[in-house]
């Protein structure tokens, strides 16, 4: 689309992407109408701001199709199986998100897009890029969903030369033209099925993201969905297919060898058939997870021509964010571990994983998925557990049918004082030695504002417990 000027667009749902994606609409000619489906003070308050600037606003009504409309442009978060998608579908009216509209404006011209999904790792992966980037001295940014908005970064008067970008599922599924220079997706597990419908759509939107790259399509060698997804792709001529695993890499591949990062996929010397990126220790925390993600930073990083030495710099320099295995205290030689962000069964496997003897917190809401995988995969590990959410059912089945020994703690309580029982519980479980873990596989959003507002809980309920023994 190049002329706007008087095309009737559909804006879906106020909020951080609406009300930016309807002022630059507006501002382009558009004849812009919201549509949200809820009506609080927060949803008046913007819709009056936009209502000022002559953009039409129509709260509490999200389901009906406004006359005339040309195209959607969605709230990446709205469910496909919305009415109002169904009445776009059958009125031949597109749907673009976020990103299809930032791609659709001025993507390709901003910059080139080096894009990361997958189940796990995205935030993690995407400021480990940034930081390399940064350190071969190109202007960078970590972008998408990490919390950036790409329509401000596109349209901001602010210069890159290239872009770390973090693309959800969501956003994946509402961005059909998008074409990044390199992608990856670092994992796949079941997450956000009730959004997607199936397991098998879920992958196919992430699968997305590799459609059209130019220069190489970054898979996990030890998930070998991901590398189907590559298959799958229709990539530009030339682009090649890059592994990463944690062992020793293949040709094409990258890996690690003796304790050192390895590429065999961009090699710099042709004497050599390998280049030594950084060492494990570099990679910070250096757990095998996010030893994979490091990989998968310096393949996209290689695969845009930063030299080996900068992968290390950008290593090292790199601090993870709250809320991802960030340890809190130690109590009585018990540690305490605050890992909100594990939102999903496979990524909670990994954090149980990195522990000896655990009492576990978890539950919340589990968006569609079973817990028998995970429970009977860590069952060995766990000392206890402390159940709580709305979903806790469903987590004390499958201890129930997997570590019918491990005692649970199932708590019913929901109130801002839950988290405060939940660690003192699991104090009482936990012996000298032991790590209690908050990894909860589900979302907070049943107890807590999100993943942040339950980890500060966790946090202060520890701290609280070590003043009230001081
Ligand atoms: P995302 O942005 O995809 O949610 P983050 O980087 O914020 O990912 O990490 C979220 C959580 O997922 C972490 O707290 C950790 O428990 C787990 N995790 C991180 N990287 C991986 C990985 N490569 N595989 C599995 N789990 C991971």
């Amino acid at each position: 689309v190049t002329d706007w000027q008087g095309k009737h667009v559909t804006v879906a749902g106020l909020g951080v992407s609406g009300v930016p994606a309807a002022k630059v609409l507006h501002g382009l000619g558009a004849v812009v109408t919201v549509v949200n489906d809820g009506d609080d003070d927060r949803a008046r308050t913007q819709a009056a701001e936009l209502e000022a600037l002559g953009v039409t606003v129509r709260l509490g009504d999200g389901a009906t199709l406004p006359e005339g409309t040309e195209l959607i442009v969605t709230a990446p978060g709205w469910r496909p199986d919305k009415p109002l998608f169904a009445a776009a579908a059958e009125a031949g009216v597109p749907v673009w998100g976020d990103v299809e509209l930032a791609w659709q404006l001025r993507g390709p011209d901003a910059a080139p897009w080096l894009a990361v999904t997958g189940t796990n790792g995205k935030t993690t992966t995407v400021q480990m890029l940034a930081s390399i980037l940064k350190a071969a001295g190109l202007r960078t940014a970590a972008v998408g969903n990490i919390g950036v908005s790409l329509l401000d970064v596109v349209l901001g008067e602010e210069q890159y030369d290239v872009l770390a970008v973090e693309l959800s599922s969501y956003q994946l599924h509402w961005a059909p033209s998008l074409r990044a220079h390199s992608a990856v997706v670092l994992n796949l597990a079941p997450d956000h099925l009730d959004w997607h419908g199936s397991m098998e759509a879920y992958a196919a939107d992430k699968g997305r993201v590799y459609e059209g790259n130019r220069v190489a399509c970054v898979y996990n060698v030890a998930d070998k969905a991901t590398e189907d997804l590559v298959r799958e792709a229709d990539v530009e001529e030339g682009c090649r297919a890059i592994g990463f695993t944690l062992g020793s890499p293949a040709p094409s591949q990258l890996g690690v060898v003796d304790g050192i990062l390895v590429d065999r996929a961009f090699v710099e010397n042709r004497q050599k058939n390998a280049q030594e990126l950084a060492e494990v220790t570099d990679v910070n925390p250096p757990a095998p997870h996010n030893i994979a993600n490091a990989l998968a930073a310096a393949a996209l990083a290689r695969a845009f021509g930063v030299p080996a030495k900068a992968v290390r710099e950008g290593l090292r320099a790199f601090r993870p964010d709250a809320h991802r295995i960030a340890h809190v205290a130690d109590l009585d030689g018990v540690a305490y571990i605050d890992d909100s962000k594990a939102t999903n069964t496979h990524a909670a496997e990994a954090s149980l994983a990195a522990y000896e003897s655990i009492v576990w917190i978890a539950g919340g809401l589990a968006k569609g998925a079973t817990f028998d995988e995970l429970v009977a995969k860590s069952a060995q590990r766990l000392r206890g557990a402390v159940l709580i959410g709305a979903d806790r059912a469903l987590i004390r089945e499958a201890l129930a049918r997997h570590a019918p020994e491990v005692p649970v703690v199932d708590l019913e309580q929901t109130d801002t004082g839950a988290m405060r029982v939940a660690v003192r519980e699991a104090r009482g479980l936990a012996r000298p030695g032991d790590t209690v873990l908050l990894a909860p596989a589900c979302a907070s959003m049943d107890m807590f504002a999100n993943y942040n507002k339950r980890g500060d809980a966790f946090a202060e309920a520890v701290r609280e417990l070590g003043s009230a023994d001081g």
